[in-house]
């Protein structure tokens, strides 16, 4: 490899790239990486992180409010936006840091750049220099999109702008189903504002459970938020410093700021894999084998830019597993199966596995058992909420091949059910497992009929 000036280049700083590249410099690489913009990448900067740091100060709303049945006497409760993203941006900051730190000891070397490949070996950066690798690994990672191009399109937001807006806006509209949409719509409620969704489909949350969607959905409007189904933003109006959005149904919504949470698309454009015979797929994502390697043999990608299951675990199961094939000796596959998902919205979902929907379809048999209740913290407090939890059983082998939970701790629940539902565990090691009393998990394990439908529990 001593032809070239380094044996690894690694293009992108985010989840999979810092991984990949610390791991293959332990292993003996020459390791050299580039980032545009901040080392972390969308998960420290402008994703995981941050998102979970807002969403922490929203849910105080409801603590608040639920003290009081608990004999608390709160004082008028006031928050301030400012006070809140200086101190999210300090621990960002924080964090990039300590990211760039940890490359550097492992003997990284970082450059603050864009770059792009040249060829099969060269990677070419702003300064117009040039660097010859071995090996190149894309880890760019995806950006928002904005879905069809309508009338004033360039009034909306992303995600990205939404962790620095100056003031909370009062009311705001956000545009998607998806989670991003979601967690966003529960921060800005939870912080006080005003909040519509609206999602073209026929419910939010595709993809998620049925009884996942509705019992979200069902949960967000107790809660206030406005959920707009069938129905999209048709265009956007500045007026007088606010924004008049029209619907595709031909209705008026005035808010102080618009957001889209449409989508992500694969960080590709310009980079000059095409050009370098690396085979881009219609959706735009990298097309790679299962050891992350592209048709070109000395050029790898890794994350959000292949577009496989876009989440920051992944891409770092990725990047690491690219290290030990290529620089290890260990050749690795990641295992894309059972991979938990969380949606941080108010109310929270945990998920892992098949839906009944995907079991009904690919299963011989398919038993469900389910639970909604009112969780005990609610009794004090009043709050109108109801837990949901399910188990999605192969009817023919016990095997509990899926778990669906919306309520608080779902996602932390969830975690750890993944880890039986890994292990293969049937339904039969659920009921033998003792409960953990009083816990909201425990019905997880003390589930004994199969489910009536979702409407009928609903109604009771
Ligand atoms: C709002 C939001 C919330 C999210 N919440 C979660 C969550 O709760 N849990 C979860 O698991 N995932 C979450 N994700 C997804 C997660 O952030 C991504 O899956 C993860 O960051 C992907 O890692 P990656 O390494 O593929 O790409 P990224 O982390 O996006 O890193 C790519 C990096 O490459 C850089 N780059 C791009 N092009 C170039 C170039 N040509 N030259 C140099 N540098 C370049 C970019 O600046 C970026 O830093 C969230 C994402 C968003 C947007």
């Amino acid at each position: 490899m001593s032809d070239y000036d380094v044996d690894l280049f690694v293009i992108g700083g985010g989840s999979g790239g810092v991984r990949a590249a610390r791991i293959a410099a332990q292993h003996g690489a020459r390791v050299m990486l580039a980032e545009e913009y901040r080392v972390g990448g969308t998960c420290v900067i402008r994703g995981c992180v941050p998102k979970k740091l807002l969403v922490y100060a929203s849910r105080f709303r409801a603590e608040f409010e639920d003290a009081e049945g608990y004999g608390w006497t709160m004082p008028q409760a006031r928050f301030d936006w400012p006070t809140l993203i200086a101190n999210k941006d300090k621990e960002i900051a924080r964090l990039e840091a300590a990211y760039t730190m940890t490359l550097e000891k492992a003997g990284v070397t970082i450059v603050k750049s864009r770059a792009t490949v040249a060829d099969a070996h060269t990677v070419r950066l702003n300064n117009g220099k040039s660097v010859r690798a071995a090996y190149i690994l894309v880890a760019t990672g995806g950006a928002p999109t904005y879905g069809d191009a309508i009338a004033g399109v360039e009034h909306a937001i992303s995600s990205n702008e939404a962790f620095h807006l100056p003031e909370l806006p009062p009311h705001l509209l956000i545009q998607g189903g998806g989670y991003i949409a979601l967690e966003f719509a529960g921060i800005f409620a939870g912080l006080g504002a005003q909040v519509t969704v609206i999602y073209r489909g026929d419910n939010i949350l595709r993809g998620f459970d049925d009884d996942v969607r509705r019992h979200v959905r069902m949960d967000m409007e107790k809660r206030g938020i406005k959920v707009v189904t069938g129905c999209k933003v048709a265009s956007i109006e500045r007026i007088n410093g606010r924004f008049l959005a029209e619907f595709s149904n031909g209705f008026r919504h005035t808010a102080d700021c618009v957001m889209f949470a449409t989508g992500r698309a694969p960080n590709v454009a310009n980079l000059g894999l095409k050009e370098a015979g690396v085979e881009i797929a219609k959706n735009g994502a990298v097309v790679v084998d299962e050891y992350s390697r592209t048709r070109v043999p000395s050029i790898y990608a890794i994350g959000d830019v292949t577009n496989h299951i876009n989440l920051t675990p992944v891409a770092i199961r990725e990047g690491h597993a690219f290290a030990d094939t290529v620089f290890g000796g260990k050749p690795t596959m990641v295992d894309h199966t059972n991979v938990p998902t969380a949606v941080f919205s108010d109310p929270e979902v945990g998920a892992v596995g098949l839906t009944e929907a995907q079991a009904r379809a690919s299963l011989a048999q398919t038993d469900i058992y389910r639970a909604m209740f009112k969780p005990l913290k609610a009794t004090l407090s009043g709050r109108d909420t109801t837990v949901l939890l399910k188990l999605v059983v192969d009817g023919l082998t016990d095997r509990v091949v899926g778990c669906h939970i919306v309520g608080e701790g779902a996602a932390e629940m969830v975690q750890m059910v993944t880890i039986a539902v890994k292990m293969g565990a049937t339904k039969a090691d659920f009921d033998a497992t003792m409960a953990l009393h009083p816990t909201t998990a425990e019905e997880l394990v003390t589930l004994r009929t199969k489910s009536a439908s979702y409407a009928r529990e609903a109604a009771e």
